[in-house]
């Protein structure tokens, strides 16, 4: 297969179309088969569920070549369980975890073109989502939905070289005690975008948020979850029931644990406790691992040992070991790694 003509190592994180995408439509009751498709736009009644009360979740992982010339996946029956709590908390039906597997694959297969090469650092973004597509005027679920996942390739993360993000203690929260901080549903982004507006204006890169109930723990960002290094080398991730389990840092913690032989805790992080940290990370599909290298609360900053420049040591390890794991370079714990072709 003539992959397409593109610039890969130059490519940002934008969309681009790619040949095909996969839509299935729920009605009376059920889902459809579901099936590939050219189209790109989507045709819905102005009262569709979603565009007046937001009925709506997604997923978001990556395919790309390995070192011996694969295209797979990274652990996609995780989305697919994530995305059945996601349907479960918004009252819409749930995609058998099984077809959402099968569908992912699917249309990798059909973008197989727009799949970066091996050692390009860049890769081929998957989407899936659903939302409720029928009138809903008086607040209730919809009746019918589309679930749907598109592609579209994107760059490196680190062009240009890893740079230490800056972050700011937000004065805004994220998801209350019993809200839906734990599932991906856009509605967590729609109002995390002023927060992070402001915090752009005031040059920072990213928003820390605490727990809304007592504002002393550290919760996670509007994206991606927190890894935190103590200076005697634990490994430490925030627990609470409004944090997106993120894949990645559930993947890292493993591997922190039985590839690096690290102590790990998953448990409540005081903020009082950061500054003690020798290194943080924020972890995602997207960059897998970023350093963090300076919090700010109220003017005071935090400043990490690892600093401005680099990744610290810990979550250097952490980095080239799940990325060797993704890119089989290193052998994959039973499972993580769905080849497609
Ligand atoms: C998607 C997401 C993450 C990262 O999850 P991954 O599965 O690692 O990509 C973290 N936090 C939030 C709020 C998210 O929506």
């Amino acid at each position: 297969m003539e992959k397409q003509n593109i610039d890969w190592a130059n490519l940002g994180f934008g969309y681009v179309k790619t040949n095909k995408r996969f839509v299935s439509y729920y009605k009376d009751g059920k889902w459809d088969e579901g099936a590939l498709t050219e189209d790109d736009t989507i045709t819905i009644s102005e009262c569709a569920g979603v565009l007046q009360y937001a009925q709506t979740c997604f997923e978001g992982l990556k395919a790309y070549t390995t070192e011996d010339g694969h295209i797979v996946c990274f652990r996609p029956d995780l989305n697919a369980s994530r995305m059945k709590d996601s349907c479960e908390r918004l009252a819409m039906p749930v995609i058998p975890e099984d077809k959402f597997v099968d569908a992912v694959v699917k249309t990798v297969a059909a973008n197989a073109d727009f799949v970066p090469p091996y050692g390009s650092g860049a890769t081929l973004y998957v989407r899936p989502y659903m939302f409720g597509s029928n009138p809903v005027i008086g607040v209730k679920p919809a009746d019918e939905y589309q679930f749907r996942i598109f592609t579209t390739p994107v760059g490196p993360y680190f062009k240009g070289g890893v740079k230490p993000l800056t972050l700011k203690v937000s004065d805004f929260d994220r998801a209350a005690p019993n809200g839906t901080g734990h599932i991906k549903a856009g509605l967590n982004y729609a109002m995390s975008l002023h927060a992070i507006v402001t915090a752009h204006e005031e040059g920072y890169d990213e928003n820390m948020y605490l727990d809304p109930a007592t504002r002393t723990k550290v919760e996670e960002t509007g994206g991606a979850n927190f890894i935190f290094v103590t200076k005697d080398g634990k490994v430490v991730t925030p627990k609470s029931s409004s944090i997106l389990p993120s894949i990645t840092r559930r993947s890292l913690m493993y591997v922190a644990k039985e590839y690096l032989g690290l102590e790990t805790e998953e448990r409540e992080v005081l903020f009082d406790e950061v500054k003690d940290f020798a290194e943080c990370g924020l972890c995602g599909t997207a960059a897998v691992i970023s350093p963090v290298g300076k919090i700010v609360r109220d003017g005071k900053a935090i400043e990490f040992p690892s600093g401005m420049s680099e990744m610290g040591p810990v979550t250097k390890k952490l980095y080239d070991t799940l990325t060797g794991i993704q890119m089989g370079r290193l052998e994959a714990p039973k499972g993580w790694i769905k080849v497609i072709e």
